[in-house]
């Protein structure tokens, strides 16, 4: 589809303030995926869509929304209608905020935020008092949907962003509470630019049988955008640090976001890189508060050129503007993480940037599986020249507070890589722990129990999402 022959927004039959919000966005003709799911969404029919990152699914999912709740506006007190689920709470704030501006002409539309780590008593009194649109994360809903002041029971609209996110494991259990609870005669939708097998599992569960799947990705020869210049670097294991202080100092003048696979590993690269070599860096993970991770994410919006170290918190749906460098210090998940990670740069037509992926020698066959997906890098060169962090690292680590800090971010590295399912590419057993150590400026390699299976973390999850299940009646 050519994205130039797409309609305008005003051959929908939308309502007026709607339109006017739109042409005060500055938004006038379509997306293709808008083009694709708009006439069809806004018919009431149950959707599953894919389109890549960046090409404007949040408008697509929120014209509706808004439509669903003029038809069944009325003067009495505001009942719940939709509700639209984000795995993280940044995409959920992101949401809420578009979802502002796309209301703000209609004075009797009311919506809220839904999610952890803000008052549940404030939130209790909102959902009471009666509101339209609820954006949430799952576990927050969840826990209001369990109580008498949450009455959903004139839900007839529910999308699910991100929907293969959602559904992964810590979320799945969640989920499936929420969808058994909510009225049966409802409109589904669902939006993300990767597909699992357990996207086939959720269509399965929640959607009607007549359900459109649309997927503008499908007549593409790649998986990511054509503004999107990447590439991987090999690195040996020991070096990494070294060759992270080195794409710092030369993106400096750039907007960056360096992903890490664990919170531990973010906050001792942030203490070094901050404290020990000077450099200006911002860090969001999921062990901060909320009001600390929202700052952050302000501040990281507004600034034109700064790093952003994170975790895959930061991966799904973030409309970042600008970031010129998306850099992958630590390997993703799998290849749906990869491209979520890349998405956070070369949004919208038109628009460009560069991501790098760091590998170590051992782990280079991960690029073969990119490329099944249809992900193509080339291989940076000439990328191997460090500098000398010997002398900080030593300093630093007569501190016992960094070393400790150290020695958390080697085994938060060591978890998130027993839990990859390419056990044969990125393999623990065989890892030189010496060298692993000698990455985070260890001397020793900390005593760290090697496990292959789920983390502690998502089983004590799993377990309390299945005794729950078991527990609570499934209907309403
Ligand atoms: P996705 O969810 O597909 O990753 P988003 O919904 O976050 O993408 O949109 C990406 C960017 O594109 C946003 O900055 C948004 O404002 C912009 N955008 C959305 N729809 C349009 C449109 N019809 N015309 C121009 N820009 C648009
Ligand atoms: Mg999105």
């Amino acid at each position: 589809m050519n994205e130039n022959l797409n309609p305008n927004f005003k051959e929908l039959n939308i309502s007026k303030p709607t339109l006017k919000a739109l042409k005060k966005m500055g938004l006038s003709q379509m997306t293709d995926i808008q083009t694709a799911v708009l006439p069809k969404a806004l018919s009431g029919d149950d959707i599953v869509a894919t389109a890549k990152t960046g090409s404007g699914k949040t408008l697509a999912f929120l014209i509706p929304v808004v439509e669903v709740v003029v038809r069944n506006l009325n003067d009495q007190i505001p009942v719940t209608l939709c509700i639209i689920i984000s795995p993280t709470r940044e995409l959920a704030i992101q949401t809420y905020t578009v979802l502002k501006d796309i209301i703000s002409f209609y004075n009797n539309i009311s919506s809220t935020l839904i999610i952890g780590g803000e008052s549940r008593k404030k939130q209790s009194e909102h959902l009471f008092n009666g509101v339209h649109i609820v954006v949430a994360t799952p576990g927050r809903l969840f826990d209001h949907m369990r109580t008498k002041e949450f009455d959903y029971k004139n839900v007839s609209c529910l999308v699910l962003d991100e929907a293969d996110k959602i559904y992964q494991y810590g979320f799945e259990e969640d989920l499936k509470q929420i969808i058994t609870r909510l009225p049966k005669d409802r409109q589904t939708m669902l939006f993300s630019a990767t597909k699992s097998e357990t996207t086939e599992a959720l269509i399965e569960s929640a959607m009607k049988e007549d359900v459109h799947i649309i997927n503008t990705n499908e007549d593409n020869d790649k998986a990511t955008v054509d503004g999107l210049k990447q590439g991987y670097v090999v690195c040996e294991t020991e070096y990494r640090l070294h060759w992270l202080h080195k794409m710092l100092k030369k993106s400096q003048k750039q907007k960056v976001m360096v992903f890490f696979s664990s919170c531990k590993s973010v906050v001792f690269h942030h203490e070094f890189m901050t404290r020990y070599c000077n450099l200006d860096v911002l860090c969001i993970h999921g062990k901060m508060n909320q009001d600390e991770r929202t700052c952050t994410m302000t501040q990281f919006y507004n600034s034109a050129k700064i790093a952003l170290f994170c975790t895959d918190l930061a991966a799904r749906g973030l409309d970042i503007p600008a970031v010129d460098w998306i850099v992958q210090f630590d390997p993703p998940s799998d290849t749906n993480e990869y491209i979520h990670r890349v998405g956070r740069t070369a949004r919208g037509s038109g628009a460009e940037g560069s991501a790098v992926l760091l590998l170590r020698p051992e782990e280079v066959e991960f690029v073969d599986y990119l490329k099944e997906a249809m992900i193509y890098l080339d291989k940076y060169e000439g990328w191997n020249q460090y500098s000398n962090l010997q002398p900080k690292l030593e300093a630093a680590m007569t501190d016992p507070e960094f070393h400790k800090m150290a020695v958390d971010a080697f085994e938060g590295y060591i978890r998130a890589l027993e839990v990859k399912r390419l056990k044969h590419v990125f393999n623990v057993l065989s890892m030189d722990m010496d060298l692993v150590a000698k990455s985070f400026g260890l001397k020793e390699k900390p005593d760290v129990d090697i496990h292959i299976g789920f983390s502690k973390k998502h089983r004590a999850r799993k377990r309390k999402a299945a005794l729950l299940s078991t527990t609570v009646g499934s209907t309403k």
